[in-house]
């Protein structure tokens, strides 16, 4: 169960939508989530990038971490590695990761709280469970999302947003069986917290059994739902989707969505989804592990950097020490 709870009836709420309205976005995919292992061997699942990326265009990557229950000694993270041309960001659910970078930023990311990295020009950074979940074990839930950069911005100084988890917008659906959590982009007049240089909207949902979230979107954005855990409909055909799948909504002015009556026991509580979307860049993506650029000399140039110690501004020593240890490139 989330983190961050609330009293749905004491929060604002989102006006009724009536189901009349004939501009509902229609569902044009529902897509598995492969999995996949990332780092250290921490497993993920994965509904993009898929076979066709310009779906999630301006989007990259999503990467769902557990939820599960680690025991002592099975947390593991990302040690050390680049990053050019997009931002990254990780909203952690429950538990905890650690971020250390060669800006010399870091933090704790916990419980709800959500970091935004523009990785821009270049950073190096590790992403790794606190030693004390390590040691000691525990509940690990959350998602990594790659937010693509236009080709003007690509080069852009690295910048850190850190979200606490007070600071995510909580709002109500009409009638209080939904809450949601805006982390990004504008809900009928409330603004979420991240500064976002390529215009998106994110929220994380908690869908009571048997409720209906209706919310309008904007006619630019893309729309995608991501279950992370239980099962409902999508769109006002009302197609099933459970936990691990991603919805790619077509085009029209709002969204429609409900939880099941019942839920798996480990949903029992609710419906969980990520719902986003963003304004699409439609530049050609050239891509290589960590690096996001436009055309394939500029990635052979990012590897270069990197390997010559010029991507970030880390000491040669992060280079030497971390990078040789794990030898690959995420
Ligand atoms: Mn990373």
């Amino acid at each position: 169960m989330p983190a961050v709870t609330a009293d749905t009836l004491l929060l604002p709420r989102l006006p009724e939508l009536p189901e009349s309205l004939t501009s509902w976005r229609d569902v044009r995919r529902i897509v598995q989530g492969r999995m996949s292992l990332e780092g250290e061997g921490f497993q993920v699942r994965r509904p993009f990038p898929g076979t066709d990326l310009s779906l999630a265009d301006p989007f990259l990557l999503l990467d769902h971490m557990g939820a599960v229950e680690y025991g002592p000694g099975e947390a593991k993270g990302a040690p050390w590695h680049p990053h050019r041309g997009f931002e990254t960001v990780t909203y952690m659910i429950d538990g905890a990761f650690e971020h250390t970078d060669s800006t010399g930023g870091g933090g704790l990311i916990t419980d709800g709280a959500t970091q935004w990295m523009t990785a821009g020009a270049g950073v190096l950074h590790s992403e790794l469970p606190p030693q004390e979940m390590v040691a000691k074990g525990g509940l690990f839930h959350g998602v990594q999302l790659w937010v693509n950069l236009p080709r003007a911005q690509k080069w852009t100084p690295p910048r850190y947003q850190d979200i606490g988890a007070r600071d995510a917008v909580l709002l109500s659906s009409v009638d209080g069986g939904a809450l949601l959590r805006l982390i990004a982009g504008e809900l009928e007049g409330h603004s979420g917290p991240g500064v976002t240089r390529t215009p998106i909207s994110y929220l994380h949902a908690t869908v009571s059994p048997g409720a209906r979230l209706a919310i309008p979107w904007p006619e630019r954005f893309n729309a995608l739902v991501y279950v992370l855990s239980g099962e409902g409909t999508v769109g006002p055909e009302r197609r099933g989707i459970e936990e691990g799948q991603l919805a790619v909504f077509g085009a029209g002015e709002a969204l429609t969505m409900r939880a099941a009556d019942v839920q798996p026991q480990a949903s029992a509580h609710g419906w969980e989804i990520l719902v986003f979307g963003g304004q699409p860049i439609n530049e050609p993506i050239a891509r290589y592990g960590p690096f996001v650029m436009n055309t394939r000399a500029e990635i052979i140039q990012a590897v270069e950097d990197f390997q010559a110690g010029r991507l970030a501004t880390t000491s040669a020593e992060h280079l030497a020490h971390h990078t040789e240890a794990d030898g690959n490139l995420r």
